[in-house]
């Protein structure tokens, strides 16, 4: 089928998902689809469903491990400016899922207002952060805690708004991943720009003085089991700098896996799979990943 016909939006074929990914790993999406507006990307659900191809959204990329062999199918990405607006309005403040969560949070002390600041350092977009109920360890703040509401568009192509009541939100996730997320609309309170100014400082020295941030990566690679870190856990294994390729357990945060330079995923999953089973043999804890695995 002729895309490029059809959509208006970027569309680049066998496209490195390296290029498109933290961990800086990945092989080539058969489809890399960026729409132009709703109305595209609604023609773009229309023809996915027609030709029966399988499509995986991405936003920062910050989450996911791809597979080598790379994706069948399309890969969209809402990076079009029409994706990435944002705007305060009513007292609450409107963002496309396209948005850095960076922007987000300077906007919002441009504005006075505070309540997002916790999100500072966190690499993704607002589509990625509501997918994950993105948040700081502990559980303490994530993104939901702030969601008024979210509009979002299903895989048939149906546009609705979800209040928050509506929305089912835990520990690195939410009923909304099943969707696509379009914008959202967050509640703020209103703050001197000075403070908030200063919370996002703290929040972004704190991340500096606890995980390791000069090497590719996806952040936390397993989900903290209750009661635990599992950064903890791996640490105790005596697992820090343990290598697998270019693949290496972070000697500052052990539940950290750094691409030290051509890792591939392959290579990460083998050293997820090696944590695994120490952390089971000695700990009886099973530990399920955070990132999102796309094989
Ligand atoms: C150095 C580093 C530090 C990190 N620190 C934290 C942290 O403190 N707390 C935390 O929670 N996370 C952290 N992360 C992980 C990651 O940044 C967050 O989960 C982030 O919210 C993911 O956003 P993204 O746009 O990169 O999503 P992606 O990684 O692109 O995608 C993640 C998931 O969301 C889905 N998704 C993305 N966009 C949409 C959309 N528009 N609609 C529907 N689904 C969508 C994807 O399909 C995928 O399943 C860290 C990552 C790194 C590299």
């Amino acid at each position: 089928m002729n895309w490029r016909k059809s959509l208006k939006g970027k569309i680049r074929f066998r496209e490195s998902l390296k290029n498109h990914t933290t961990f800086k790993i990945g092989g080539k999406a058969q489809f890399f689809i960026e729409p132009k507006d709703i109305h595209d990307l609604k023609l773009l659900l229309s023809l996915v469903k027609r030709y029966r191809i399988p499509i995986y959204v991405i936003g920062r990329g910050s989450n996911i491990l791809v597979s080598d062999k790379g994706i069948k199918g399309v890969v969209l990405r809402l990076s079009a400016p029409y994706f990435k607006r944002i705007s305060w309005k009513d007292n609450h403040l409107e963002v496309g899922s396209g948005v850095l969560l960076h922007k987000v949070i300077l906007f919002a002390k441009d504005y006075g207002r505070s309540g997002a600041e916790f999100l500072a350092g966190i690499p993704g977009t607002v589509g990625g952060a509501l997918a994950m109920n993105a948040g700081v360890a502990g559980g303490n703040h994530c993104i939901g805690d702030l969601v008024k509401t979210v509009t979002v568009i299903d895989f048939a192509g149906n546009i609705k708004t979800l209040r928050k009541k509506d929305i089912k939100l835990g520990y690195r996730e939410s009923s909304l991943a099943k969707y696509i997320i379009l914008s959202t609309c967050l509640r703020l309170v209103k703050k001197n720009k000075e403070e908030v100014k200063e919370r996002i400082k703290e929040y972004l020295e704190f991340r500096k003085a606890t995980q390791d941030l000069f090497w590719p990566s996806a952040g936390c690679v397993f989900r903290n089991p209750k009661g635990d870190s599992a950064g903890r856990l791996i640490d105790l294994c005596g697992l820090k700098n343990k290598r697998m390729g270019d693949a290496c357990v972070s000697s500052k945060h052990a539940n950290f896996i750094l691409n030290l330079g051509r890792s591939k995923a392959r290579d990460v999953l083998k050293l997820m799979d090696l944590v695994r089973e120490k952390v089971k043999d000695r700990f009886n804890i099973t530990l399920k990943p955070e990132i999102k695995i796309w094989q």
